[in-house]
């Protein structure tokens, strides 16, 4: 299907990387989430209302590239072990088929070369997506698609299909990705405070920021090489979407961080915005 006027030609909109940590920060309460809310709130003013949210969530992991293509996509809890409440949640965003179809168009898996392939019944969203798009837009009246990511592919990969989704920026399509830039549950120490963290989780969260600031996209793919990143990465799959919203930026727009602290001394919740 060709775009036709399913996407509308807009203002850039900037490009997200959200740190989520726990499933918890979902709900009303702490610093985090206050933030989503407040930059939410930006939206409409600052920028552009989005046409389309595409999210980049580190907790769906499949073969292949996938996006979510059904109209009603179901609040996927995707945890265990926490309170009943936030299983009652729920983010009643719609999906939007024919944009899914357009952006499956646009979009090559960058291993095969093939179109990005369309999910119409599996996914839906998971906590990496509604846990931070619920406070940012809780009118939930945006629609939402989620990329998947195959978990096994080269950094490089995943970093060429996040620069295939810079163009969407000018068709209305805000870029939200969510993962940690440090994600460790093996090693938390659930009462340390915002501002305690490990010496290699400092260490790792800061050399990615000055990657970040310096636009040393080749560092940034090399992550796995960096003494710490065993570390702060047991698997790198919350370090993935950081790929995809860094590579969806302009060289000549400086990221600016937020929610820089820890969850329990081994989860970097440093957010990034570009544009
Ligand atoms: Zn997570």
């Amino acid at each position: 299907m060709q775009n036709q006027d399913i996407l509308k030609n807009s203002a850039p909109l900037p490009v997200l990387f959200v740190g989520h940590g726990s499933p918890m920060n979902a709900l009303p309460g702490n610093q985090y989430h206050r933030h989503w809310q407040a930059l939410g709130a930006e939206f409409g003013l600052k920028w552009p209302q989005p046409q389309l949210i595409l999210c980049i969530s580190a907790h769906w992991l499949t073969h292949g590239w996938w996006l979510t293509a059904m109209s009603k996509p179901k609040t996927i809890h995707d945890f265990g072990g926490f309170p009943q409440v936030l299983f009652d949640q729920q983010y009643p965003a719609p999906g939007w088929p024919e944009a899914a179809r357009v952006l499956s168009d646009l979009l090559r898996q960058p291993d095969s070369g093939l179109p990005v392939q369309l999910d119409a019944q599996e996914w839906g969203l998971d906590h990496g997506a509604w846990g931070v798009l619920n406070p940012m837009f809780p009118a939930a009246d945006i629609p939402v698609i989620q990329l998947s990511m195959e978990y096994g592919r080269p950094a490089a990969e995943h970093f060429a299909l996040g620069q295939q989704l810079k163009a969407l920026r000018s068709l209305g399509v805000l870029i939200v990705a969510s993962g940690n830039i440090v994600h460790n549950l093996r090693t938390m120490q659930r009462d340390a405070a915002d501002d305690q963290a490990f010496d290699w989780a400092q260490d790792f969260d800061q050399t990615i920021a000055g990657y970040l600031q310096a636009g040393n996209m080749p560092a940034l793919q090399d992550f796995q090489q960096l003494a710490s990143a065993r570390l702060a990465h047991p698997s790198h799959e919350h370090m993935l979407p950081l790929l995809y919203a860094a590579a969806a930026a302009e060289p000549s727009e400086m990221p600016q961080f937020f929610n820089t602290s820890f969850q329990a001394a081994s989860i970097s919740m440093r957010s990034v915005i570009w544009g």
